[in-house]
């Protein structure tokens, strides 16, 4: 029997290219080796999320974009977290045995409670309970992350270990498969590329708004003028085009750093780059788009596979618990 994968995708709109990098084209990967289970975790966005108006449309949106990277639906169990009511059966159990001192320590309930202090609500503090209710209502051994997540992960199999150790052995301990591609810097060079941050390219975007996107974004710091030589290692431009053209990253290393290339080309490079190779899925989104009534189907199969699932595990964990 083939080992479960379980990833969630935070429905905050269409999806950037960095979610695809760092998650999605590895989703992709790992449909034939494994039973992947891919959830657009709405329930997650509601711990931060002030303005409810548009998430039906974001969920929406991200579902197309999960498809229209590659997603097989007759391969992958591919759902909307609220569609299986049992996760919220789940966490509830599971925050019976999760100590309260664990989450307060954990570094992103601090980081959101300092940025939203407003809304430090219970649900933002049991954010890793619901997280590692996800995983593991679907007996989920591996889990696709990035080196930011690993310490979420941690926490995760803390919790199924206290679980495990009190009730006996019900859920496996789920492991981390770090993506190839961990960190994808946005355009500002900066920080992780993120919606709310601004510095992104959608996966659906046009090809001229990719290119002014891609003509907008930070390089090297010290090469100022054309004629300064660059350093490749610490620009965001080169690490994409690492990702987009790698065949042309060896001649771009020697190019840059002796000044025989300038950032302008080197950016009409890359966004030519990353319009080729996202043309697949823009043209496949463009189709699923067209038909609404097929992706509602394929959202509704995918709960429907979801919950056979998830309502053996939930029998299993009340009868553990004494509840039945
Ligand atoms: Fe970056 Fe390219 Fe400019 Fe070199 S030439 S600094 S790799 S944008």
């Amino acid at each position: 029997m083939k080992k479960h994968v379980f990833s969630g995708v935070r429905p905050t709109g269409r999806l950037h290219i960095g979610n695809y990098l760092g998650a999605g084209k590895n989703y992709v990967s790992l449909q034939d080796e494994y039973e992947c289970i891919y959830s657009i975790v709405d329930l997650h966005a509601l711990t931060t999320l002030e303005d409810t108006d548009k998430l039906q449309e974001n969920i929406y949106e991200a579902f197309l974009d999960l498809l229209a990277t590659g997603l097989d639906p007759q391969k992958s169990i591919i759902f909307v977290q609220s569609h299986v009511p049992e996760i919220n059966e789940l966490f509830t159990l599971l925050s019976m045995v999760t100590p309260l001192s664990w989450l307060l320590r954990v570094p992103t309930f601090k980081e959101k409670a300092r940025l939203h202090p407003q809304n430090v609500n219970y649900g933002l503090v049991g954010y890793p309970v619901l997280m590692t209710a996800d995983i593991v209502l679907y007996k989920a051994e591996v889990v696709p992350v990035g080196e930011d997540q690993l310490p979420h992960l941690e926490l995760s199999r803390e919790i199924v270990r206290r679980f495990n150790e009190h009730f006996g052995k019900t859920f496996p301990e789920p492991k981390a498969k770090l993506t190839n591609f961990p960190l994808v810097v946005g355009l500002d060079g900066k920080d992780k590329m993120s919606k709310s941050l601004g510095n992104y390219i959608e996966l659906a975007a046009t090809e001229e708004e990719t290119t002014q996107k891609v003509m907008s974004a930070v390089t090297d710091p010290s090469r100022r003028l054309r004629s300064d030589c660059g350093h490749p290692e610490v620009c965001n431009v080169f690490k994409l085009r690492m990702h987009f053209e790698p065949a042309a990253v060896e001649q771009l290393k020697n190019d840059c750093r002796s000044a025989a290339i300038g950032c302008v080309d080197c950016k009409k490079a890359l966004a030519t780059a990353i319009n080729h190779n996202l043309a697949p899925i823009r043209a496949r989104r463009a189709e699923l788009a067209n038909n609404p009534a097929h992706v509602r189907d394929v959202m509704a199969d995918g709960a429907r596979r979801a919950q056979n699932i998830a309502r053996q595990t939930i029998d299993e964990t009340k009868h553990k618990m004494g509840l039945r």
